[in-house]
């Protein structure tokens, strides 16, 4: 009882919020959303919408998704809608469907402290593990995570209510946690990789309790299965500000908590570090050019280096290159499934990609054709210009197929019939464009065999 009285007084400021109101029209917002606000707002309930889309459109950006707040539980809102549907086990929300948008509805949650023990609870390590207790607006924009996501408007009135000093925030473009940091990020620790994915896509600033405490609570992250943070690594790959994010991760400590595997090789590598940063500038690249990214393109480049390195020593302790391969694979695999998820429709393409490289490397004349008309080429061959981009020396590899890809079969069987003239010279054994030892971890020789 005690601990709980202490708990509550140790963060006045979650307990307590201030309102003020600013009229102002805002732009950009979905014309569904706003007519979720309205049509609950008819049937008698308060209704706002919240969070990124507010924060985005005070920005002028336009907002990813749209979300909306009420005082409504979700059983009240899914009977104001025919195309609702009631999800989640962690927070019960609903997924109101117009066509292929989707508004997310939520109730107005209070505080944990408050609900009875099956609706809320806790871990020893002060993680929620069960959400649910339902509260009022001023409530809920307390248990939001950043002040500048916790912005309410009603697209009625066009009234912006503000209860934690948000607009404040965006105006002065500062990152701000509600609430005691320490206790926020226990409860939830995924609101570390929201910090950083923020700072990083957003450009602000973060404020100091906020961030300082992200790198010494970072471990916390241990604790979040595994299939959240697949969707989190997918939330922060494809914000379209990977590369900034790279940065705000490694400079919190966050990345080996997401890649274990892979911190290490980046840290005392250049080679390493650049070909992890070009996976992230191509991904940007290919998102602003409205390019699909799959996320198996991203597991297996960001994996690629502790695969690499992982059969190096395997066959330096003297295993043949094909069953090191084997084995390396399966070892790097498991131990990325020990922190992210990678569902099966991703890892079997990743696995593809990798095995697709050597196929591309040794351009076996017999092989070729089997090679261009494999599902994944497409991403084989973009994996290997990405190797080559990062400095690897392959030959001129990527240009060979981008030739053959693209020209007519008259060319294609001229420049077969030049690789059986070639083929014992470009066996020979490679060299690398950045001789350090530390990189040699990388190296994607014949020993791929
Ligand atoms: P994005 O642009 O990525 O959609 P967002 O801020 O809208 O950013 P969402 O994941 O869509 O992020 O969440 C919507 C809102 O829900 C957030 O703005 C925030 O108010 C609240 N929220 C989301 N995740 C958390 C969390 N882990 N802890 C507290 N509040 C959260
Ligand atoms: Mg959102």
């Amino acid at each position: 009882m005690l601990k709980r009285l202490l708990n509550l007084f140790g963060s006045t400021n979650l307990t307590r919020a201030t309102l003020s109101t600013h009229k102002m029209p805002l732009k950009g917002l979905s014309h569904n959303g706003i007519k979720v606000c309205s049509e609950l707002q008819s049937a008698g309930y308060e209704a706002y919408m919240v969070g990124g889309c507010i924060r985005d459109s005070l920005l002028g950006q336009s907002p990813k998704d749209f979300d909306v707040a009420t005082n409504a539980t979700p059983e009240q809102v899914r009977k104001v809608f025919r195309n609702a549907r009631i999800i989640g086990r962690r927070f019960k929300i609903v997924h109101v469907r117009f066509g292929r948008e989707v508004i997310e509805v939520t109730t107005f949650r209070g505080h944990h402290s408050q609900g009875k023990n099956k609706e809320a609870q806790q871990s020893e390590e002060g993680l929620l593990l069960r959400d649910n207790v339902y509260g009022d607006i001023s409530s809920d924009a307390i248990r939001r995570d950043f002040t500048v996501n916790a912005l309410y408007y009603d697209p009625m009135t066009e009234t912006l209510l503000d209860f934690t000093n948000g607009l404040k925030d965006i105006q002065s473009r500062t990152l701000r946690i509600i609430g005691n940091a320490e206790e926020r990020y226990r409860e939830d620790p995924v609101r570390m990789l929201r910090a950083a994915r923020f700072a990083a896509k957003l450009g602000f600033s973060v404020e100091a309790s906020t961030g300082d405490l992200v790198a010494p609570l970072a471990e916390l992250l241990d604790n979040i299965p595994s299939a959240r943070l697949f969707e989190e690594v997918l939330k922060l790959m494809l914000s379209g500000c990977a590369t900034a994010t790279l940065e705000t991760l490694r400079q919190y400590n966050l990345l080996k908590h997401l890649f274990p595997g892979v911190e290490p090789l980046i840290d005392n590598s250049p080679f390493n570090q650049r070909f992890i940063e070009l996976v992230c500038i191509n991904t940007d690249k290919r998102i602003r050019q409205n390019k699909r990214v799959t996320p198996a393109f991203i597991f297996a480049a960001f994996l690629w280096l502790p695969l690499q390195a992982e059969m190096a020593r395997l066959i330096k302790s003297g295993m043949k290159p094909g069953e090191a391969k084997n084995a390396a694979t399966g070892s790097v695999i498991s131990q990325q499934l020990t922190r992210t998820a990678i569902p099966k429709r991703f890892s079997m393409p990743m696995r593809d990609i990798w095995y697709l490289q050597h196929g591309l490397e040794r351009k076996q004349p017999k092989r070729v054709i089997e090679i261009l008309s494999h599902q994944r080429f497409r991403a084989a061959y973009d994996f290997i210009l990405l190797r080559e981009d990062a400095g690897e020396e392959l030959s001129q590899t990527g240009q060979w197929w981008t030739e053959f890809q693209h020209t007519n079969e008259t060319r294609q069987d001229e420049m077969i019939e030049a690789l059986k003239t070639e083929t014992p010279r470009r066996h020979r054994k490679r060299r690398r464009t950045t001789p350090k030892a530390s990189d040699t971890d990388t190296r994607n020789t014949d020993s791929n065999e």
